[in-house]
Order: C-alpha cells, then structure tokens, then sequence
C-alpha cells in the first residue's frame, strides 16, 4: 500500500502559504486604516478635553475678575493712578484704558475751572469686604451712627448698608471702570461747588465714554442702590463686564463676608449689579 500522506501534506503547505501571504499583505492594509481612524478619533477626543478645561479655566478667570478676587497691582491691565489726580494721596488703580479717558475728561474740566479729582477707584474682593465689614460691625459709622446700635436687626442692617455700599463680589468698583469724582456723599453734591461739577458732569462725561449707573430712581431703575452722582463708568469696558456678569456669576459666587447668610432675602445680581441707568447699559 503506498501512502501518499506527505503528498497531500505537502499540497496543503503549498496552498497555505499564498494564503498567508496574502493574509500578512493584506492586514497592514486593513488594520492602518482602521487604527489610524481611530487614532484620530482619540486625538479628536484629547482636543475637544483640552478645549473645554481652557475654556472652563477662562471662565473660571473671569469669574473671579468679576467679583473682584484678585490684585490690581500685579494686574498688567491696570495702572496707578497718578497722585494729582487721587484726592487721599493713596495708590489706587484703574483699567489703563478707564484712567486715559479720565485724564482726557479732566484736562477739558481743568479749562473750564472745574477740577475733577478720583476719590475711589478700583476696589478687589478683600477692599470691598473691609468696608463692608467695617460697617456691620459697627467699626466704620453709616450716617454718623453705629448700625449695630441704631438697627439692631441684622436683616435690616444689610439692607441699610446696601443703600450705599455693594456687597462684596457685586461692586463695580471690582472692574477697573468705575470710578467716585471728588467725594462721595450726597451733601457735598448738594453744595454749590458740588452741583457745579455735578452739572459739568452730566453734560460732559458722555463725551468721554462715562456714564452714571446710579442714577436718580424712577421708573428705569427701581431698585438698587440710591442715586450716587459721584460715581461714574467707564462704558466702553463696562457695558461688556456687566453682560459677562449676568452671563457667568450665580449668586452662589456671592459669599465671604458678614451677613452673607441674609443674601437669600436679597436678588442682588438682578436688582443691585444689573438695575442700573439703562444708559450704562
Ligand atoms: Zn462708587
């Protein structure tokens, strides 16, 4: 009996082989492809991830530029004011931008004898807290008197000092753009010097991209803080800040002073940061 076993044996090999060669040609053919898309699909996926945390670093920045947390010193977009124009005498800052279009309104102001001076300007988080906490506890004086004796009611004591002073996290003085002329009280403004460059003001300061956010409450402003003829905005970068507050902070980003438990009973995004001269906006 002959056995032809090798013959078939060999046969097969030789068939098996052209097969696995073209199999071992044909792989990198079909599987490139494949990893390449889905290489792609992982870059794709590793760029969209990079985006989203940039993004959510942007905003987060820019959430705390609104609220005031960081220091206009070591902010490049700022600059010091210079000391004729600062009515203490202390370094302040403002947006380089909000300072140029002052100087600009105070050299016209200076030819018609009237001279503007910057009582306050930019104040961060913790400036704005000071004079906040200042307040609640009785250590600075709200018309000549201590609230913690003339409104013993902490609930009325916020209210009381939101007349005039912004909550810590909702100021504009946060911004760089705003800025007190000369005083800040209303009996100064009052006074005939006071109601000169108040009147000066108000016809001129639009001019130069200023407008007044708290003005008198009527009809376009019902809440809010009472009319401030001192304090006045830098429009031009303001306007975009109030849109990206309305746009980005909650008022669960509104926290860190004394008080801060009270804000429930208070809107203080849409009636104090937001209700303001429909002109600023
Ligand atoms: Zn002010």
């Amino acid at each position: 009996m002959i056995c032809y076993c090798s013959k078939v044996d060999t046969n097969i090999f030789k068939r098996i082989i052209p097969v696995i060669a073209f199999i071992i040609f044909l792989t990198p053919i079909i599987t490139y492809p494949l990893l390449d898309l889905e290489q792609k699909k992982i870059n794709e996926q590793l760029l969209a991830q990079e985006l989203a945390e940039k993004q959510a670093e942007k905003i987060a920045q820019d959430r705390n530029y609104l609220l005031g947390k960081f220091d206009p010193s070591k902010n490049e977009n700022f600059t010091v004011i210079p000391t004729e124009y600062s009515i203490s005498g202390y370094k302040m800052y403002l947006r380089k931008e909000t300072l140029d279009a002052f100087l600009k309104m105070a050299e016209a102001a200076e030819k018609e004898q009237i001279i503007l001076k910057i009582a306050s300007a930019t104040r961060n988080f913790i400036y704005q807290k000071g004079i906040w906490n200042n307040k609640w506890t009785g250590i600075m004086l709200v018309d000549g008197k201590n609230l913690n004796t003339t409104v013993p009611n902490e609930l009325q004591k916020f209210i009381k000092i939101l007349e005039y002073s912004a909550a810590p996290g909702t100021s504009r003085h946060h911004w760089g753009t705003d800025i007190d002329i000369n005083d800040a009280t209303p009996p100064y403004f009052d006074s005939e010097k006071g109601e000169k460059e108040y009147a000066w003001l108000t016809k001129n300061a639009p001019l130069f991209g200023f407008c007044q956010p708290y003005d008198l409450k009527d009809n376009n402003r019902e809440t809010g803080y009472n009319e401030e003829k001192w304090h006045w905005s830098y429009k031009p970068l303001a306007k975009d800040f109030t849109q990206e507050y309305k746009n980005i902070i909650k008022e669960s980003d509104i926290s860190g002073f004394d008080g801060d438990k009270y804000i429930s009973n208070f809107d203080l995004i849409n009636d104090y940061v937001l209700d303001i001269n429909p002109d600023c906006l």
